[in-house]
């Protein structure tokens, strides 16, 4: 799989990093094959986030990644594209995630992490999916 979902949260559309977000990935060599700039549908993000139902966080999750527009974004790379970018996030807690990092670099706190991006390449077929059913996979 060489391709992945991106999505660039409204905390970094907020902050005015939506720049700074695509130019990192950019320049690691990942290529911006499919976007889209809008407020999610709660709906959708339910679908995107549905591993998730159930959990204390969901319904603050769901708020947060609704309150404002976000950039959904396909990339490309050579290869395991959703590796590189989970590893160019960093961890999921900003307070873990290494320096040199997105998270580790840009946020502070769990609820605001600024970026997503798919965790496998079955996770990324899904959500490629969900926001671009026309690209097929
Ligand atoms: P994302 O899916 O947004 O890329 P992730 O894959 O690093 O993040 P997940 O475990 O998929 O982390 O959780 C999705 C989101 O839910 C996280 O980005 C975080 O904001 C929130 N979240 C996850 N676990 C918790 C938790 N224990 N408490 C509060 N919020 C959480
Ligand atoms: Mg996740």
């Amino acid at each position: 799989m060489n391709r992945t979902l991106v999505i660039v949260k409204p905390d970094a559309v907020e902050r005015g990093l939506v720049g700074e977000i695509v130019g990192r990935l950019e320049r690691k060599g990942l290529r911006f094959v499919a976007a889209t700039f809008g407020t999610l549908d709660r709906s959708v993000a339910a679908l995107h986030y549905a591993e998730h139902e159930g959990r204390p966080y969901y319904d603050g999750l769901l708020d947060f990644i609704t309150r404002g527009p976000v950039l959904v974004a396909v990339v490309e790379g050579p290869t395991d594209a959703w590796r590189v970018v989970r590893l160019m996030m960093g961890a999921t807690n900003p307070l873990d995630a290494a320096p040199g990092t997105i998270r580790g670099d840009l946020a502070t706190v769990m609820a605001e992490n600024l970026i997503h991006g798919s965790d496998s390449a079955e996770s990324a077929r899904r959500e490629i999916d969900i926001f671009f059913p026309h690209l097929g996979s």
